[in-house]
């Protein structure tokens, strides 16, 4: 396919702006959707109030004529001739249309009219008279340096000189079968909607086409784990893990019993292990986790432990070190950053089989990493890890038994479908003498209160976290936010408390030795700019407060919230936030994560539940699991019925959707 440099209108400055917003390829930009459309709706004269906005067709029909002031700034005037009368229009600052407004030139006019001077003070000129009365412009997610308009060119550039090369993901049978649209075509509907009828078909053409692919490779993954029907063969010593159990300081819960239960099942069964471990933040999957790896060296094989984040990795590191120190068992850990030469001592082990456990991030899954004889992979918050990396770790080694631990819940149904190549624990039992955490929803008004609460805490001794406000658009901005907050915390607490950061554009290094001086203490008040960083247990932080709170999905303050409440002390959540009360509300209330992730969606669809930028392949563009469920149960069904169709075992799209499978 052509690259996005070479799209004519596209020079480097724009191209580095939009790898900015993650548009690398062509078919980046042509799947770039509009978030929104604008509906402009044309008026005549007569029907728009005094001071009202009117959109209007007309044809210029005096030459404009060009003020000038001061700074630069400058005005026009003209007279416009519409199908209901001969209006005025004035526009500020665009000087440059000049040459294009000849007269009996058609254009579209948006401002406000004033009616006792027959002028329309206007805010935009669009070129050209439109056959419809209702006009349909699509809004994008931009960034700075770049406009809605510069993105709309550059797409329609792309597809006008390159649509022929974007793939389609959906087999011809099915485009025959459903008359969809070919898939340039569709593009150009979802970009320059005509009537909204026509965006309707193309928006559920492109949605099945999405929720095709992602189903053919979940319905893949599942074929090939039937397959593989040769697991490891072994017998596991129940007698040994009942007797570890017990030497654990507390006793394991009803429903983490039975967790460890079914994942010995799975290890000793003779098909291979494909099972989700789901359960709210702090309901102990990690301890479940730690003894299924520990069976499993009972029965002679090495374990692995993937994290998202180098902290988790650190985290999950350290603990099972501590919980496993009587053990005569070798743990290393292994991230992007390893020195060279702790990483080439490692990959001797692993491949000599004197390591028995490692814990990392995807560096564990490198092609350079070879095991000596892997029986268990478990992947801590499986959401951040796509369909790809699945692949890849079952690619790896001998046939390991798998799972994937996930903090947010998802409603049954969807789970089936979505994660329908798996069988799932569920632990929603909470360990004894957890403590509610209070949940406050509080008004930037009333950020002294929030302020005297926090001091409250810090002076018993207690470590506060704050999740700084977010600014989507631009990330320099985040920063500006998150420093100004520091300076704030500063003022009022400075001189008894540090306070430090971290946040997203800080070298991992950096971040660590942060959360290692809160760890101990020696930092009290931490702020964070995003999720990821504060994934780790701090039982003496006991205050949580996330401003701009309804900026985040329930289930991501839910997850939030789950880093207090780890000790024995009474903990607390604040939440700061002037709109959205009535969703937030339900935080005061509700503290069940299964229940919040009902709740969040119903009122979100599937959005939050897989993040948005940790996401990995649930990051759908156009469709939503849940509200395109229907197009969803279609598409998995189409979707399997092709893949098992021999007849198209050649077919060129089914080779590429699966070796993009194993190839990442
Ligand atoms: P998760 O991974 O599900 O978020 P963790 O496994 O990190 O939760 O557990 C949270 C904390 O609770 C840990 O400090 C852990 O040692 C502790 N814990 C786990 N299970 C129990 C239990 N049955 N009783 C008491 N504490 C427990
Ligand atoms: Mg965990």
């Amino acid at each position: 396919m052509t690259e996005l440099k070479d799209v004519k209108s596209i020079g480097p400055k724009s191209l580095s702006l939009l790898n900015k917003i993650n548009i690398h390829t062509i078919e980046d930009l042509v799947t770039h959707y509009p978030f929104r459309y604008d509906v402009l709706e044309r008026n005549d004269l007569s029907e728009v109030e005094d001071g009202g906005k009117i959109i209007i067709d007309g044809k210029v029909e005096s030459i404009p004529i060009l003020m000038r002031f001061k700074a630069g700034l400058n005005k026009m005037n003209f007279r416009l001739v519409t199908p209901s009368g001969v209006v005025g229009v004035s526009i500020f600052n665009r000087a440059f249309l000049k040459s294009q407004l000849t007269v009996g030139t058609g254009i579209t006019v948006i401002g406000k009219l004033d009616k006792s001077k027959n002028v329309i003070t206007a805010s935009d000129i669009k070129m050209g008279v439109l056959s419809n009365k209702v006009r349909i412009e699509p809004v994008y997610h931009c960034t700075s340096g770049l406009t809605n308009k510069n993105i709309s060119t550059f797409i329609n550039m792309a597809l006008l000189m390159h649509g022929k090369e974007i793939p389609d993901y959906i087999p011809n049978e099915y485009i025959e079968k459903y008359n969809f649209l070919n898939k340039k075509t569709a593009l150009n509907v979802i970009h320059n909607p005509s009537t909204s009828e026509k965006l309707k078909e193309v928006t559920i053409r492109l949605k099945y086409e999405e929720l095709f692919e992602f189903m053919f490779k979940i319905n893949y993954l599942k074929q090939q784990n039937k397959k593989e029907k040769n697991g490891l063969e072994r017998v596991i010593d129940r007698g040994k893990i009942d007797k570890f159990i017990k030497s654990i300081p507390f006793e394991l819960t009803g429903d983490q019993v039975k967790a460890v239960d079914e994942i010995i099942g799975d290890l000793e069964a003779s098909s291979r292990m494909n099972r989700l471990l789901q359960g709210d933040v702090g309901s102990g999957k990690t301890i479940v986790a730690f003894i299924g790896m520990l069976a499993n060296h009972y029965s002679g094989y090495q374990s692995a432990l993937m994290a998202p984040t180098e902290i988790l990795a650190m985290q999950h590191y350290l603990n099972l070190k501590k919980f496993l120190e009587k053990e005569d068992i070798r743990i290393e850990l292994l991230t992007g950053s390893t020195t060279k030469k702790d990483k080439t001592e490692i990959y001797k082990g692993l491949k000599d089989g004197s390591i028995h456990m490692v814990i990392g991030t995807h560096a564990l899954i490198q092609d350079e990493v070879e095991y000596n004889n892997l029986g268990l992979v478990i992947t801590d918050e499986q959401h951040r890890f796509g369909v790809h990396q699945r692949a890849n770790l079952q690619n790896k080694g001998i046939k390991p038994d798998v799972l994937y631990m996930s903090a947010t819940p998802i409603p049954r149904t969807y789970a089936l479908t979505i994660f329908g190549d798996m069988d799932v624990s569920t632990i929603k039992e909470r360990p004894k003498g957890r403590q509610k955490i209070d949940t406050y929803l509080k008004s930037n008004a009333e950020i002294k209160e929030v302020l005297g609460m926090m001091y409250d805490e810090l002076k018993a001794g207690h470590q506060v976290y704050v999740i700084a406000p977010l600014i989507e658009e631009s990330e320099n901005s985040d920063l500006t936010n998150v420093c100004e907050l520091r300076d704030k915390m500063k003022l009022a607490f400075g001189e008894h408390y540090k306070i430090d950061i971290v946040h997203g554009k800080m070298s991992s290094g950096a971040k660590d030795l942060i959360m290692e001086q809160f760890k101990n203490n020696e930092v009290q008040i931490l702020i964070s700019t995003t999720v990821v960083e504060v994934g780790v247990d701090v039982p003496n932080a006991t205050t949580m407060v996330i401003f701009d709170a309804d900026r985040f999905g329930l289930s991501t303050l839910h997850q939030l919230r789950g880093r207090v409440g780890r000790g024995t002390s009474k903990s607390q959540c604040i939440l700061i936030s002037d709109s959205d009360a009535e969703r937030l509300k339900i935080m005061e209330t509700v503290d069940d994560g299964f229940e919040i992730s009902e709740e969040d969606f119903k009122l979100r669809g599937h959005g939050d539940l897989f993040g948005t930028k940790q996401s990995g392949d649930m990051a759908f563009k156009i469709a939503s699991i849940k509200s395109d469920y229907k197009i969803l149960l279609q598409a998995k069904k189409d979707s399997k019925e092709y893949l098992l169709n021999k007849e198209t075992d050649n077919d060129e799209l089914k080779i590429k959707l699966i070796s993009s499978i194993t190839k990442g």
